[in-house]
């Protein structure tokens, strides 16, 4: 009987390699990302170019295969997270804090770098506030420049706190991956 062959080859033929597309629910589960004449990338990264990762894929936009571990691993990345804490600065930047920090950040980036860094670091290892400014002080025996008005706790809750309301979920993610422990 030929029979069994002939369904073999037919279900070798209909197994075709499928392309990775976009999925339109990414976009709630990644509030950032956007997909555009089928390129896929992060709106907030490109809008802080000076402090996105250039060499980031969502940075640059991605046309071909399309993967949630992309999103993933973006979502918690350094530079990522520095664009979406300027975002935030700036959005809503009414407290005295953040107006100083806001006319301080147009060209001060490199900077406010090791204050972000800082603060994550704090807030990830649920550090007293205080402990910040003696993190600070330790970077600037290590030569690192901190703008004067942020070394004490103050600084750091003005950087810490519109990330523990409002991006709660995704410092728990981000958390989640670094430490299992969690
Ligand atoms: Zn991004």
């Amino acid at each position: 009987m030929a029979g069994p062959s002939k369904k073999a080859k037919s279900d070798i033929a209909v197994t075709p390699k499928r392309k990775r597309t976009f999925i339109e629910t990414w976009k709630t589960q990644f509030p950032w990302l956007r997909c555009v004449d089928d390129i896929m990338f992060c709106e907030v990264c490109r809008e802080y170019p000076s402090i996105a990762d250039h060499n980031s894929k969502l940075d640059e936009g991605v046309t071909g295969s399309k993967r949630i571990e992309t999103l993933q691993s973006h979502e918690s990345s350094k530079y990522h997270l520095l664009c979406i804490q300027r975002k935030e600065v700036t959005e809503k930047g009414t407290e005295p804090m953040f107006v100083a920090l806001k006319k301080q950040a147009e060209n001060m980036d490199d900077q406010l770098k090791p204050m972000f860094n800082t603060a994550f670091y704090v807030a990830k290892q649920k550090l007293p506030f205080r402990s910040f400014e003696g993190l600070i002080e330790l970077q600037e025996k290590n030569g690192i420049k901190i703008p004067a008005q942020y070394r004490n706790d103050k600084g750091c809750k003005a950087f810490v706190q519109p990330m523990q309301k409002s991006r709660r979920t995704e410092f728990l993610k981000t958390s989640r991956l670094q430490d299992s422990s969690l």
